[in-house]
């Protein structure tokens, strides 16, 4: 703090000095006195002077705000204490070091014109200064750094003529840098959030959303503004009851933890698409308003691996409707749906006849649209609600909802048959395509969706062979199909143990009476000696697979047992085999019959192969390539069991067989039925035509045999003659035989 009155005191003693030196020049008689008397009188005035100053300096005292300055002066904003004349100045350390002060006496106008920034200073600037609230000066500091504060000024004293301001500063220099750097973080934010592919929803009132750029950018939207319920209309139909829930959950201030919902959202393309939605409350301090909202986060892709894996996991891929997985799954759910809402539905099961047939003959891709076919005419049958899967290989199964009409499995099995029926053209057309259907109904027919497929199943076995085709389950099937499946595991362990045995029936040439082959015909010894014939276990091995064992057991051991008879020295005869329509239409079945030929060293004229009509006629082409491919191997080929199914002779022109077996059923009659035995005699007569043997089956009567002589008929089996035995009886037989015949071949 300092005052002005010495310059006027200077000024008035220079000018004094002035006069009394011109003095002197024009008086020097006098000018000694003069110049004594002139310093005593600047000593005196010096003295006032200094008393004034002091006097002065008091008075000023009285209007500066010592106190305050006291205590501003270790503060740490700017401040400034001043008198409108500026002739009293204080500034603060932290103002003082701005301004590069070093001490508390400088020009304090100038210094206060630096602090405010004002180029000039009278009274209306000062009435502005402290008028204003705010008054925002810039200028460089002592470091040369440009400093921008914020002043507010207010009358601190009035007295007599001179006011007191105390003018605050609020150093805007940082709060100014933060912006800047507000900015870029907003910018490097924004940046990250694109980057990431993030798009941030923010709302403070609950009304209303504020966007990130990112969001703006993957939704499309107009501005970083956007109301909630504007942005709902962008949410999925399907998706919205989520979303509302999550923003309920937000308003009842439960979600405090991160969660996240996936939801589709209309985006900038204009497409759904799936959203990571992560969403949370945040709670409001003091000084921060209460936040809700989320991230959105682009999990279509996510979306789309999930749709392939499900697609992986339940469509078929053949034909892809569902498959197994899927029908086991919505089947179980619409059971307990069943159950709750006193709903029914049916379940059909439906399996493709010879389905291994129209593979082998027309080719995998041929047999795999086959499959597509069948799946899309089921397809058609579905009703809502309802479902077509494929269980597996040729087995598929609908499901439908009842509405009390009893018929309709009935009618829509049938009608997929008649469909199905239609495709045998072109490449198929000779294809016999037809389908066998089962089916029952839940929840009534089970105690879960399994069983009631099952029990389907069942109905399904039993159709098979059946006239219908189709049939429903009921609940006598159980015990017989239970023990059928029993049977089927039995059977499995019985060939693996070697409980399977061939036993051999000699066939008779009628002309002669001597042994000229046998027929291998399969017998199961169980462990306790029990005999079990064919027909109770042939069929089970057919429909479960197992027949493909038990075949190549008959083939290998048929050729095994006629190779060692020829080497015990016995004359050679022919070991005729059985085989079902799934052994004849392997696709390998010669490598397979040649392989058993050239392991066991029988030359294939020593071998036959037993066909039935049914079997042959089921597909005519392929049955005829499959018997051609035999002939040319040497193999004999006989048609067993003739007259019992379509018995046209027709077909003897086509197939290439070399025997043809007429059925028991006719040799029965054939003593007292006159049609039997025209029939019989016409069939022989015909056959030699054709250069086709021909043997009867069933002889149990030396007259029939007569008969049957008579009628030109070339060989004879039966229990006349034998009954199937064992390999080591049929020796003995064999040797009876010979000896038999040979005594006759004497006489
Ligand atoms: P199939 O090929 O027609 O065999 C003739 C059946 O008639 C045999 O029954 C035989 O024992 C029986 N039989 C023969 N002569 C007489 C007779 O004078 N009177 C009576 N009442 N029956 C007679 P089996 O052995 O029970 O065979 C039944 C069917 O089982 C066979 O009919 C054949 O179709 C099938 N089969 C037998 N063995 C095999 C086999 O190894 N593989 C296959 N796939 N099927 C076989
Ligand atoms: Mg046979
Ligand atoms: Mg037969």
């Amino acid at each position: 703090m300092g005052y002005n009155s010495p310059l006027g005191a200077a000024v008035v003693i220079a000018a004094a000095t002035g006069l009394i030196i011109a003095y002197t020049r024009f008086h020097p008689e006098t000018s000694r006195a003069v110049i004594i008397t002139y310093i005593c009188t600047i000593a005196f005035l010096s003295i006032i002077l200094s008393i004034a100053a002091w006097i002065y300096r008091k008075h000023k005292s009285s209007v500066d705000a010592s106190d305050i300055a006291g205590i501003s002066e270790g503060l740490n904003t700017e401040m400034i204490i001043w008198t409108d004349d500026f002739s009293a100045v204080y500034m603060n350390k932290r103002m003082r070091q701005q301004l590069g002060l070093s001490g508390t006496d400088f020009d304090y106008k100038k210094e206060i014109m630096r602090a405010f920034a004002l180029k000039e200073l009278n009274k209306e600037v000062v009435k502005d200064l402290t008028e204003s609230n705010s008054y925002e000066s810039r200028f460089k500091n002592a470091n040369g750094v440009v400093t921008t504060i914020a002043w507010s000024t207010s009358l601190v004293k009035r007295k007599k003529k001179l006011s007191l301001y105390l003018s605050t500063g609020f150093n805007l220099t940082e709060i100014k840098k933060m912006k800047v750097n507000l900015a870029s973080a907003n910018d490097f934010f924004n940046a990250s959030m694109e980057l990431a592919e993030i798009g941030i929803l923010m709302s403070s009132d609950k009304k209303n959303y504020v966007a990130s750029t990112e969001t703006v950018r993957m939704l499309g939207l107009k501005s970083n503004n956007i109301s909630i319920k504007n942005f709902r209309t962008l949410v999925h139909p399907n998706d919205r009851i989520q979303f509302d829930s999550a923003i309920k959950s937000v308003d009842s201030g439960e979600s405090a933890e991160v969660k996240s919902i996936d939801i589709r959202i209309r985006s900038a393309d204009g497409f759904y698409k799936w959203y990571a939605y992560r969403y949370k409350s945040i709670k409001g301090t003091g000084n921060t308003l209460p936040l809700f909202g989320g991230a959105i986060i682009d999990v279509t892709q996510e979306h789309e691996k999930d749709l392939l894996i499900e697609r992986l996991a339940y469509i078929d891929e053949v034909t892809e409707i569902a498959n197994r997985n899927k029908l086991m799954d919505v089947g179980q759910e619409t059971f307990e749906t069943c159950r709750l809402l006193k709903y029914s539905y049916w379940i059909i099961v439906l399996d493709i006849d010879r389905f291994h047939i129209i593979n082998d003959t027309c080719g995998y891709q041929n047999g795999n649209y086959i499959l597509r076919n069948f799946a899309h005419i089921m397809y058609k049958f579905v009703t809502p609600g309802g479902l077509a899967a494929r269980m597996s290989g040729d087995n598929f199964a609908i499901v439908l909802r009842d509405y009390g009409d009893d018929e309709l499995p009935i009618r829509t099995a049938k009608a997929i048959q008649d469909e199905f029926a239609k495709l045998a053209v072109d490449d198929f057309a000779s294809v016999n395509l037809s389908c066998s259907a089962g089916y029952s109904k839940m929840p009534e027919d089970g105690n879960s969706f399994l069983e009631v497929l099952e029990h389907a199943e069942f109905a399904l076995k039993s159709s098979v062979g059946s006239n219908s085709s189709i049939c429903g389950y009921e609940p006598s099937m159980h015990d017989s199909i239970i023990g059928r499946t029993e049977l089927e595991k039995e059977l499995a362990v019985a060939i693996k143990h070697n409980e399977l045995q061939l036993f051999y029936q000699p066939k008779i040439d009628l002309s002669t009476g001597k042994i000229m082959g046998v027929e291998a015909l399969i017998r199961w010894i169980k462990p306790d000696g029990t005999i079990v014939k064919p027909d109770s276990f042939v069929p089970i091995a057919e429909s479960s697979h197992l027949i493909g064992k038990i075949s190549e057991f008959v083939l290998n051991e048929g050729c095994r047992q006629n190779k060692l008879w020829q080497k015990m020295g016995y004359p050679n005869i022919v070991m005729s085999i059985n085989f079902t329509s799934s052994d004849f239409y392997q696709a390998d079945l010669r490598d397979k019959v040649f392989e058993a030929l050239a392991k066991s060293g029988l030359d294939a004229e020593w071998l036959e192969v037993e066909l039935t009509e049914t079997l042959a006629l089921s597909d005519i082409d392929y049955a005829v390539s499959q018997m051609n491919k035999l002939r040319e191997l040497g193999v004999k080929l006989a048609m067993d069991d003739f007259g019992t199914g379509y018995s046209s002779l027709s077909y003897l022109q086509i197939l290439p067989i070399t025997l043809l077996k007429l059925d028991r059923s006719f040799i029965i009659d054939i003593e007292h039925d006159n049609i039997a035995y025209e029939i019989v005699s016409s069939v022989i007569r015909i056959a030699k035509s054709k250069k086709i043997e021909t043997i009867a089956e069933g002889i149990e009567n030396p007259n029939q045999e007569d008969i049957l002589r008579k009628a030109g008929c070339d060989f004879g089996q039966g229990y006349l003659y034998g009954k199937p035995m064992p390999a080591e009886k049929l020796q003995d037989f064999f040797e009876q035989n010979i000896k038999q015949t040979s005594k006759k071949d004497q006489k």
